[in-house]
């Protein structure tokens, strides 16, 4: 059973019982509970009264600020629901979002409206009415030159702006009703890692429950800090750090965005206790500059979610930050986890593979392995994972073949390719859509990419299916090298073909100075694929 009816129901709760308590660290400026409590009524307040009702949807084009926390708050408690946009999004981009979400306000900072939202909202192609604005610098006294070097405080003329709202207004009618566990909370869209992004339906209901399985699941205590990496309009930022400090009543230190160097300074400011993040920002963080072991001994509880961990990636960071790094899956679909790997348990490899375990499922979830047909495979054989519980959202907004299609009956079929052993631990061979097909054979380049690792000289890699007049597609991988070594790439074709059967080696390699990512740090294959 999921103990809170909602989101907001969690949230009122942490108010009512620790209203002094730090909830949101920026840079040198920390909100109370009380205080986020207080910001997040005057602005539903006035999103009421320009004309926001039941059921409208606010966007949130906002870095890691305290305003996209304020702004979630605000759009439940004026009866709507939150869209989460990715900050680095341009023109066409937000252009999709706020058309394909019907948004009605926006809440957003200085120089991403003057930047891009403002051109988008001008031309009329949204049905956006109310914008509201702030400036990264506000929420802080002490701005950080790393991060905000050009920035100046610039109030741009026809919006809102979040601070005299939050100073000035102290009463407004709000809606009396709460939401129950069947409304929308979050358009959270998905990544477009392989295609165009779709609005996710994440629920009241997705929401408490997930912030109860990080509670309960990683045994964070009232008080110890969260470091926010991960970008809030992300499903893992949302759940992890947002709903997950709300229910632990934790400080979550936010840093505008992933800047290594800034979150090491951070890390030895407030010492937290907790993060979760792709696996390539924890290899960013043990690679910033200066940083030591121990800078990172505050952190005990590591997840590691949104991307497989190589397992020799995953023990050489467990040397740097002196803590062993729990995986932790989900989709956007499953507003973040539908496994996780307990607290203090170390994750199996499978023998055969070499690949880690990403968990087993969490409370009240199931989970099916099926073939092309849609029946059961036997433990330890291959299929498309079928994920079923709590934390699945209510479908795609406005796509109801999409809908039917990926979550027919609420069990979601995650296009995740993976495997089930005897004790219960599920492991991932791939994503459906990225399986390479050479001459006819399979070929998932998880297991091509985790051999690369395994090479000293190997930072990061990505391998691809690029179209071959032979065998139909051939593999080739893309490395990035760590610090000071070279390597010649028919060493690195060499080196896997030592290790894998004649079908899977990489036929070319290329050494690139950094892989495509996400902002969640999501190596890019479909770019990768797309240039060869
Ligand atoms: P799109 O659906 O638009 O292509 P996306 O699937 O990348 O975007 P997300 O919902 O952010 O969007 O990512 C979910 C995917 O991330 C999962 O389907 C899985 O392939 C991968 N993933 C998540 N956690 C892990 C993990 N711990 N290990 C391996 N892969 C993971």
């Amino acid at each position: 059973t999921t103990e809170y009816v909602s989101g907001l129901a969690l949230f009122d709760a942490a108010v009512a019982e620790n209203p002094d308590d730090v909830f949101l660290i920026y840079f040198d400026q920390s909100l109370t509970f009380a205080e986020v409590d207080r910001a997040s009524r005057a602005l539903a307040i006035t999103l009421r009264e320009h004309g926001f009702s039941d059921g409208d949807r606010l966007g949130l084009y906002v870095q890691n600020n305290p305003a996209f926390v304020i702004g979630l708050l605000a759009a439940w408690r004026a009866g709507g629901a939150a869209v989460a946009i990715n900050p680095m999004n341009k023109t066409r981009e937000l252009t999709y979002l706020l058309t394909d979400s019907g948004a009605v306000a926006l809440l957003t900072l200085d120089d991403l409206y003057t930047g891009v939202a403002k051109g988008v909202i001008e031309s009329g192609a949204t049905s956006v009415h109310t914008v509201i604005t702030c400036s990264a610098l506000d929420f802080q006294t002490r701005s950080d030159p790393r991060l905000f070097a050009e920035l100046e405080r610039t109030r741009p003329e026809g919006t809102l702006d979040l601070v005299t709202i939050i100073d000035d207004v102290v009463g407004g009618d709000l809606p009396e009703d709460s939401p129950g566990p069947d409304h929308l909370a979050v358009l959270a869209y998905t990544s477009g890692t392989t295609g165009n992004p779709k609005g996710a339906m994440n629920t009241h209901g997705n929401l408490a429950f997930n912030a109860q399985t990080y509670r309960d699941w990683t045994g964070l205590k009232p008080g110890e800090g969260i470091l926010g990496i991960a970008p809030l309009f992300h499903i893992t930022g949302l759940v992890g750090h947002i709903m997950f400090a709300m229910i632990a009543r934790s400080p979550l230190i936010l840093a505008h965005r992933f800047e290594p160097s800034v979150m090491l300074d951070a890390i030895r400011e407030h010492r937290p206790v907790f993060t979760v993040a792709a696996i390539t920002a924890f290899n960013a963080l043990a690679s910033a500059p200066g940083a030591s072991a121990d800078d990172f001994e505050s952190l005990r509880i590591l997840y590691s979610g949104g991307a497989p961990i190589a397992p020799a990636m995953g023990d050489r960071l467990e040397q740097v930050f002196g803590a062993y790094i729990h995986n932790i899956y989900g989709l956007t679909e499953t507003n973040s986890p539908s496994h996780a790997v307990p607290l203090n348990v170390r994750a199996p490899v499978d023998p055969a593979s070499g690949a880690l375990s990403v968990g087993v499922p969490v409370f009240n979830t199931v989970v099916r392995v099926v073939d092309e047909g849609g029946n059961d495979v036997a433990v330890g054989e291959v299929g498309e994972l079928v994920t079923s519980g709590p934390q699945v959202v209510a479908g795609y907004w406005n796509k109801p073949e999409a809908t039917e299609k990926s979550i027919p009956g609420g069990a979601l079929h995650t296009g995740d390719v993976g495997f089930m052993d005897a004790d219960g631990w599920f492991y991932l061979v791939d994503r459906k859509k990225d399986m390479i097909n050479a001459s006819g054979y399979k070929v998932w380049p998880r297991e091509v990419e985790d051999v690369l690792y395994t090479h000293p000289a190997v930072r990061e890699a990505a391998v691809v299916g690029v179209p071959d007049d032979y065998r139909g597609e051939t593999v080739k991988a893309y490395v990035s090298l760590r610090e000071g070594q070279s390597v010649d790439p028919d060493e690195l074709i060499a080196f896997c073909k030592e290790q894998l059967a004649a079908y899977k080696y990489p036929r070319s390699v290329e050494v690139v100075g950094d892989l495509p990512k996400t902002v969640t740090g999501k190596i890019l294959r479909r770019e990768l694929r797309d240039q060869s």
